[in-house]
């Protein structure tokens, strides 16, 4: 009985694989038959429908309203808090639960999900063999690109977030500048690192890349060596579309309308010339990358493009006596921030309210996924740190579940590799 046992166990891993492999191939023929197949997911952190008003005040014409398929509201608050954090915030879009201000992807302890945590969308889209990246104007260990793509109880982990951000898998991660990311490690871990605008034009097709770019990536006309907003998005598509046979999933943050928003003069005020001109700024060119989705998302056919905000900053309301836009506060607030929508104009109905909550599932229905958000996935087992003379447990060694989807993934790509020859 002990010979068959070797065989028995190689037919049934064979076997398991082409189970996996048939039912990772169904989501894909369901949403090709819809005609999406792939998603750009676009936060202008901050963003209510005020600024938009204060940048047409400002001078500027915007394209995202006039221009969408379909318009609506989200309401943004968290489990703990009323008024979210952008952690939380990013955590409820992309995992479809609420949770704890300033947690990024873990349950609320209260939640009684002990051991568990909850899948980010970029995970299944990877596991269904998706291209992913993430592209932001924050630094790339950021609350809202962390909610995309990591799972820690603090959002100040900045070393864990990076560190996790490396071991994705995702295609590429594109932000400004962090210490915790060096060219060295983006090497140990496979990404080609990018520090400039001209490195990043000359990326070619198949490579993943870690982009640590100049911090001013947020302007209209930022400094030579830097991108803008509109550019990153543009050539992360022509990079992530280009060999994507089962689609992909693009994030997209403008991060400096909120950090803006949220500023204060020198002398406490909340409200100001510069600070209004600038906001105004941020939102005019987090707009023109927002076009540049849209006009990839039209000529490709298969692709929709939802753009929303975690939450408004600044209680941005026009005066009455001025009827100029001005600022009333320097914090979040809990209002309901706008949703427009290209491309697939019967996600919801127009001018529907939705929860910031929802968008992971309305998304899963589009794409044809069985799974419904949220999806509890076993958490890591932690190591203890300190054994061993003290060298701490490497994070790839943690995490099994995003090694598997890894492994996944690298099946997928031999086999379309195989198909193209
Ligand atoms: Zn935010």
């Amino acid at each position: 009985m002990k010979r068959f046992r070797k065989p028995i166990s190689v037919v049934l891993s064979l076997l398991l694989v082409f189970l996996c492999f048939a039912c990772l191939s169904v989501p894909r023929a369901e949403a090709a038959s819809q005609g999406i197949c792939s998603v750009i997911f676009m936060i202008g952190d901050g963003m209510g429908m005020n600024h938009l008003r204060l940048a047409e005040q400002e001078g500027y014409t915007l394209f995202m309203e006039s221009g969408a398929d379909l318009s609506g509201w989200s309401r943004t608050r968290s489990y703990s808090h009323t008024v979210t954090d952008s952690a939380a915030g990013a955590t409820a879009l992309s995992c479809g639960v609420r949770i704890t201000n300033r947690q990024l992807c873990v349950f609320p302890s209260d939640m009684n999900k002990t051991g568990l945590q909850p899948r980010i969308i970029t995970e299944n889209a990877l596991s269904h063999g998706m291209r992913v990246g993430i592209v932001t104007t924050d630094k790339t260990n950021g609350a809202t690109p962390g909610g995309f793509s990591v799972h820690t109880d603090s959002r100040d982990n900045a070393e864990d977030i990076s560190a996790q951000q490396l071991s994705s898998g995702f295609d590429l991660i594109w932000g400004a500048k962090t210490s915790t990311v060096s060219k060295t490690a983006a090497a140990e871990h496979g990404y080609t690192y990018v520090s400039n605008v001209t490195e990043l034009r000359a990326l070619e097709t198949g490579t993943r890349s870690f982009a640590q770019l100049p911090s001013d990536c947020w302007k209209l006309t930022p400094s030579k060596s830097s991108p803008t907003l509109a550019e990153m998005t543009a050539r992360s598509l022509s990079l992530l579309s280009a060999d994507a046979p089962y689609g992909f999933f693009l994030m997209v943050e403008g991060a400096h309308i909120d950090k803006i928003s949220d500023d204060t003069g020198d002398d406490g005020a909340v409200d100001y010339p510069s600070k209004r001109a600038d906001t105004a700024e941020a939102v005019a060119a987090f707009d023109l990358a927002v076009q540049a989705a849209v006009e990839f998302a039209r000529q490709d056919g298969h692709t929709m493009v939802i753009v929303t905000a975690d939450h408004e900053t600044g209680n941005l309301y026009a005066d009455d006596a001025s009827g100029e836009y001005a600022f009333h506060s320097a914090s979040h607030t809990g209002k309901d921030v706008p949703v427009f929508v290209y491309c697939a104009s019967d996600l919801f109905a127009e001018g529907a309210a939705v929860n910031n909550s929802d968008f992971a599932n309305l998304i899963a229905s589009r794409l044809g996924w069985e799974e419904r958000f949220p999806i509890e996935d076993p958490a890591p087992v932690q190591e203890p740190s300190g054994s061993e003379g003290g060298a701490p447990a490497e994070s790839d060694g943690r995490n099994f579940f995003r090694r598997v989807i890894d492994w996944f993934r690298a099946l997928f790509q031999s086999i379309s590799d195989w198909f193209r020859r």
